[in-house]
């Protein structure tokens, strides 16, 4: 049982982390991520946050770690399965290739997926920056403020992890809000989607012209939704040009990151402690509850 989280929600090993990798994740299963792009690229954490990663590693700290070269799925599908990641992404942003170079470096980006994070850890306070044009602070009714789990994260900042601290009040509230962005960009959108990623919510809205939005349009709608909903406008997660890869698994909670449906926000616990789980969990939990563990077997 972790104090930082609710529920059983507890930090996996490295040792279960790879067991996931091994035995549970595939690639196979986000292949509509080719939607834009021929090759995605993904971008993992070895283990920054949580401090467990495979010792030849160790360089890779505090830094990202992209895979952008493989000849194939499978080819990168073993990369992935080699680093174990703490946390794994996708770089948002679609690459044009110059016929005309040879060289990968003239590849650059001409549009970026549109994605909205909303996490249960994002308070009102992160949003002292995002000023109105009448000059009012705005925040005050993205419906996060004040909770006792703010309060632990402020105290035991710069421990580990405290970052992540949050309840299931809080999570719920961020299921609700959620719904209502979904509801809200529907209006304007047609394929919107969303995931759970291990401690909040991604909303990925798919249509082209959400693609080729160019940055001001960008801070003008991040900024005016952030207003009304808890999103994560700092990029304090992660960069905003990368985002949680479905099908992975959030190395700091022990959650898959999964697709979710406008109904599962109804009841976001299920989200949370069941639809999630990853099978080593249950597993373990399994021969935990048998007559005989796994070792007198
Ligand atoms: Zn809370």
């Amino acid at each position: 049982m972790s104090e930082l989280f609710p529920g059983e929600l507890e930090t996996p090993t490295f040792e279960e982390r790879k067991k996931f990798y091994e035995e549970e994740f595939g690639l196979e299963k986000v292949r509509w991520l080719k939607f834009m792009w021929d090759k995605p690229v993904l971008v993992a954490d070895v283990g920054t946050e949580t401090t467990r990663y495979r010792p030849i590693h160790k360089k890779h700290l505090g830094e990202l770690v992209s895979f952008d070269s493989y000849e194939s799925f499978e080819d990168l599908e073993e990369e992935v399965i080699r680093y174990v990641p703490e946390d794994l992404y996708y770089d948002l942003r679609v690459y044009k290739h110059d016929q005309q170079q040879t060289n990968s470096i003239w590849e650059k980006p001409d549009g970026k997926q549109l994605v909205f994070h909303l996490q249960p850890t994002t308070t009102t306070t992160d949003f002292s920056t995002a000023v109105d044009t009448d000059g009012v602070t705005s925040g005050k009714d993205n419906g996060m403020e004040g909770c006792k789990c703010e309060e632990k994260r402020e105290k035991l900042a710069g421990r580990r992890l405290s970052q992540y601290i949050f309840c299931e009040e809080c999570f719920k509230k961020t299921a609700e809000k959620t719904k209502d962005l979904y509801k809200f960009l529907r209006r304007n959108f047609e394929t919107v989607i969303m995931f759970f990623n291990g401690i909040g919510f991604d909303v990925h809205v798919l249509d082209e012209e959400a693609f080729y939005m160019d940055d001001y349009q960008r801070d003008m709608l991040f900024n005016k939704l952030s207003k009304r909903f808890p999103i994560d406008i700092n990029g304090k997660e992660h960069s905003n040009d990368v985002t949680w890869l479905p099908g992975s698994l959030n190395g700091v909670t022990g959650r898959k990151v999964i697709r979710v449906k406008l109904f599962e926000l109804t009841s976001p616990l299920k989200i949370l402690y069941q639809k999630s789980r990853p099978e080593f969990f249950n597993k373990e939990k399994e021969e935990g509850d048998g007559f005989y563990s796994t070792s007198t077997l």
